[in-house]
């Protein structure tokens, strides 16, 4: 390896500044490149807290100007739109840049198949969802809201669900607070009878249990049809809804389809259990957008984007000085399903998958570890 080599992250969300931050504390010469549209964190979990107007834009958006001049980053503005053959060369929309490694963290888009799907708020589709949400309740005077999520069915962990349960558990309270949720029914969705099963059998069960402690209607083994303007259409169903909440099954950025990378059956960066894109040298992959194997629990959250990308830019630099670059990533599920007036920490790592009943403390602790995990780029 040169002394100084040239490396490129692509996306800045979780998954790319964990990664230019693990390269910068291994490789203080490295030439180091991101490459995003924005030079902005997103801190899109703490979007389930702008109905409630606990959050707003400027809480979750975080300008990167200063952390990238600690952390001695060229920012190129411009998307990913193709990548040379033998991957050393990546093109943008501001021109090309040559690299000597590669980290791919540009992260996963919705699969928009199912017919109506504009009718449906997408709740993980940036801020912009989170104030959609906010400004259609506030609107509403009553009626019926349903919310669901769906999968990839190429790939079956290619999808998130514990958002919509956040926002389901927190407009119930929102409602609460403002006393009117007896005006408002809300339905929860799903095609499976085991709802968020990747969380652990006891975490559904919590999950459904507080569905009925709070008046939730649920309709199981029912896979959405279609959305309209004003209803769901199930198998066997049809649910008139003023506020459809539904998240789709994810696939890779469409940027990927320009070039030569492996994909998975979903459409995601193929890549194996060191964050290597299988096939191509020096080219990492880690995040929502990545296919890497895993437990089929693996979740698509921001705490596994993190892991990954942490021995993503390790193995990177390893192999850039020609040392094996076996380090495998740990698969490890922890996040605190909140309900504004409570959360419910849930963790799986190996063999087990532990939950514990929602606590006023956890809805605490979530808000603290969000200022905490944002202080490093302010
Ligand atoms: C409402 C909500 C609640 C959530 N709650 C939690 C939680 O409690 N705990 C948890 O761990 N996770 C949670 N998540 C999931 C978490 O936000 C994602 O898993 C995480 O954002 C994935 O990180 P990433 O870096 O892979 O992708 P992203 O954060 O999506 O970042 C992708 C980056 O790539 C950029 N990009 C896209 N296309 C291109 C291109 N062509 N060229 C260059 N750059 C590009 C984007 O602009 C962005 O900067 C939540 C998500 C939502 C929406």
């Amino acid at each position: 390896m040169s002394a100084a080599p040239r490396i490129t992250v692509v996306g800045a969300g979780f998954a790319g500044l964990t990664a230019l931050r693990t390269l910068r504390r291994h490789a203080p010469q490295a030439e180091l490149t991101l490459v995003a549209p924005r030079a902005e964190l997103h801190y899109l979990p703490g979007s389930i807290w702008i109905p409630a107007g606990l959050r707003r834009r400027e809480d979750l958006v975080v300008p990167l100007q200063r952390f990238l001049a600690r952390a001695r980053v060229r920012f190129v503005q411009a998307h990913a739109t193709g990548l040379s053959a033998d991957a050393r060369m990546l093109q943008t929309e501001a021109g090309e840049i040559a690299n000597d490694g590669l980290i791919i963290a540009s992260g996963a888009r919705f699969l928009r198949k199912l017919p109506g799907i504009e009718h449906a708020v997408i709740p993980c589709d940036g801020i912009a969802a989170g104030e959609a949400i906010r400004d259609r309740l506030a609107a509403l005077t009553g009626g019926t809201l349903c919310f669901g999520f769906g999968a990839n069915p190429a790939e079956p962990n290619a999808m998130r669900g514990g958002p919509v349960f956040e926002f389901l558990f927190g407009i119930d309270t929102l409602l609460r607070r403002q006393r009117r949720r007896e005006r408002f029914e809300l339905v929860f969705f799903s095609a499976t009878d085991q709802p968020g099963k990747r969380l652990g059998e006891r975490a559904v069960a919590m999950l459904v249990a507080q569905m009925q402690q709070r008046g939730i209607r649920t309709v199981f083994g029912q896979k959405p049809v279609r959305f309209e303007a004003d209803a769901v259409q199930l198998e066997q169903e049809r649910i008139p809804s003023a506020l459809t909440l539904f998240m789709p099954g994810l696939t890779g950025a469409a940027w990927l389809e320009a070039t030569a990378l492996p994909r998975s059956p979903g459409g995601l960066l193929a890549g194996d259990a060191h964050a290597r894109v299988a096939g191509v040298a020096r080219v990492y992959a880690a995040g929502d957008g990545a296919s890497l194997p895993g437990p089929d629990w693996m979740a698509k959250q921001a705490h596994q984007a993190d892991l990954q990308a942490e021995v993503a830019a390790r193995n990177l630099l390893r192999e850039l000085r020609g040392e094996p670059a076996q380090e495998a990533f740990r698969a490890e599920l922890v996040c605190i399903v909140d309900g504004l007036d409570r959360g419910m920490l849930i963790r799986r790592a190996g063999d087990r998958a532990q939950a514990w009943p929602p606590l006023k403390a956890m809805h605490w602790a979530k808000a603290l570890f969000e200022k905490q995990y944002l202080r490093r780029y302010r």
